[in-house]
């Protein structure tokens, strides 16, 4: 078994960093390599921008490159919730927005001939227990009736040609899709270096200052400055940036990948071949991978780390709740198990915009994939004074209390929400 995430390991090599030093004068520097900084580098060049990507490790290193690979439209949250706690015409732009994330990644997909599986799977939201369809079937009503006429309610029975457990039915989101992390990042980050901008690879900003209106951004390999810069750095922000550190709590997620799928093992565990999550509070996700493997997810436990320890010891809680859920897969190898960090919000809800000289976008809390690209040019157009199109400005963003970023209470809120799921 390989402790390294399938699209790392199945992905090519990005070769367009930039040698050398790091200096020059910019109009934009973003820090962050990953979906979000990259989109916006895109933007921003292909507008003619001079613009720089600073990477601490390789592009797509972080949660882009380590994630399950779902495309998700619409809300992580409950829709009846999501309207409650931003209010409606908030709650419908960002539900909104997620939606068009997809297109916006379909279009950039075609536009750069980014080879990465695309592909409008359909997502299924499945009910692990008789009383969570209730509730989805709630959730579905508002959706179908106000924002989301792409959605289906799927019975029990209906399952039985999707997924291979018995789960108590399903909310179908028809627009989400499924692509290859690694092949999109690198595909990505080759377009935007084809548009002009510069990237830094094994470039963590270590220290920033600004004064002026300029920004001074330092590196190991020399220092740079720039008239704007956005941080796109996720749940990956180093401590220099105590800004967000305070109001991001990073929390690990764990991956497990099969080897490839027969054909016959594929009929029996997911033959509708589509993104699936379970609607536990700590649940899973699952789907196929371009090659037939079963890759599946879970928070599996609550840690702020991922290093190989913790990732194996992720993966091993993986493979039983697998095995639960796929008796007919319980013996198959594992060939890959990796990890990676959520920017979780106390909220759950992104932030983006412009705080103190910086713009930013980041807080995805496990659901950024798709807004991410999208987010990035969001906010690439509004620093080259275009229309502004952001879903969540002028949201409110506290710190968290007696949070400095390192997250002590992580095994509290763990507890808290493995008792939810024994009762509700
Ligand atoms: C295990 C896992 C499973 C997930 N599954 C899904 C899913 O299926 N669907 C979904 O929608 N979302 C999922 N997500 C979330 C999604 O992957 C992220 O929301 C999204 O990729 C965030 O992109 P980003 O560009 O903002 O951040 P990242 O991709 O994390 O990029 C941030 C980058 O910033 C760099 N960096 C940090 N500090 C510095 C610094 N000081 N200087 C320079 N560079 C720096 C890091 O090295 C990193 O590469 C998952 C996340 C994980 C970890």
């Amino acid at each position: 078994m390989k402790f390294l995430s399938y699209w790392h390991d199945t992905a090519p090599a990005f070769t367009g960093a930039a040698p050398g030093p790091v200096e020059g004068h910019y109009d934009v520097a973003v820090i962050g390599g990953g979906f979000t900084g990259l989109a916006a580098a895109r933007q921003l060049a292909k507008a003619g921008a001079k613009v720089v990507v600073l990477e601490a490790e390789r592009v797509g290193w972080g949660a882009s490159g380590r994630n399950g690979g779902h495309l998700n439209n619409g809300l992580a949250h409950s829709y009846p919730a999501a309207k409650a706690e931003l209010g409606k015409e908030r709650a419908i732009a960002l539900y909104k927005a997620f939606d068009a994330s997809v297109d916006t990644i379909e279009a950039l997909v075609a536009e750069e001939g980014i080879d990465c599986n695309f592909r409008r799977a359909g997502k299924l939201k499945l009910a692990s227990k008789p009383k969570h369809f209730d509730a989805i079937a709630r959730n579905f009503d508002e959706i179908h009736a106000e924002v989301d006429p792409d959605t289906a309610l799927l019975s029990a029975a209906d399952l039985a040609s999707e997924v291979g457990s018995p789960f108590h039915g399903a909310m179908l989101y028809k627009k989400s899709g499924m692509m290859h992390m690694g092949r999109y990042a690198v595909g990505l980050a080759e377009a935007a270096r084809r548009h002009g901008a510069t990237i830094f690879e094994r470039a963590a900003v270590t220290a920033q200052k600004h004064a002026g209106g300029r920004h001074q951004l330092t590196t190991a390999r020399g220092s740079l400055s720039a008239d704007n810069v956005l941080v796109a750095t996720g749940a990956y922000t180093t401590a220099n940036f105590g800004y967000f550190r305070r109001r991001i709590v990073t929390v690990g997620s764990f991956i497990i990948a099969t080897r490839p799928l027969s054909a016959t093992e594929i009929a029996a565990t997911m033959p509708g071949n589509r993104t699936c999550v379970t609607s536990m509070n700590v649940g899973n996700y699952f789907r196929l991978s371009p090659d037939d493997r079963l890759i599946f997810g879970g928070r599996a436990r609550f840690s702020a780390v991922s290093d190989h320890q913790s990732d194996a010891k992720g993966g091993a809680i993986l493979k039983a709740t697998l095995a639960e859920m796929f008796p007919q897969l319980a013996s198959v190898e594992i060939d890959y198990c990796w990890g990676g960090l959520l920017d979780m919000t106390q909220d759950r809800y992104p932030r983006a915009g412009y705080h103190d000289g910086v713009w930013y976008a980041m807080g995805y809390s496990g659901h950024g994939a798709q807004i991410s690209t999208h987010l990035g040019m969001i906010l690439a157009d509004a620093i080259l004074g275009r229309e502004d199109r952001n879903p969540m400005k002028g949201v409110d963003w506290p710190a968290i209390p007696g949070h400095f970023g390192k997250p002590w209470f992580l095994p509290l809120v763990g507890l808290y929400y493995k008792t939810l799921d024994r009762f509700q």
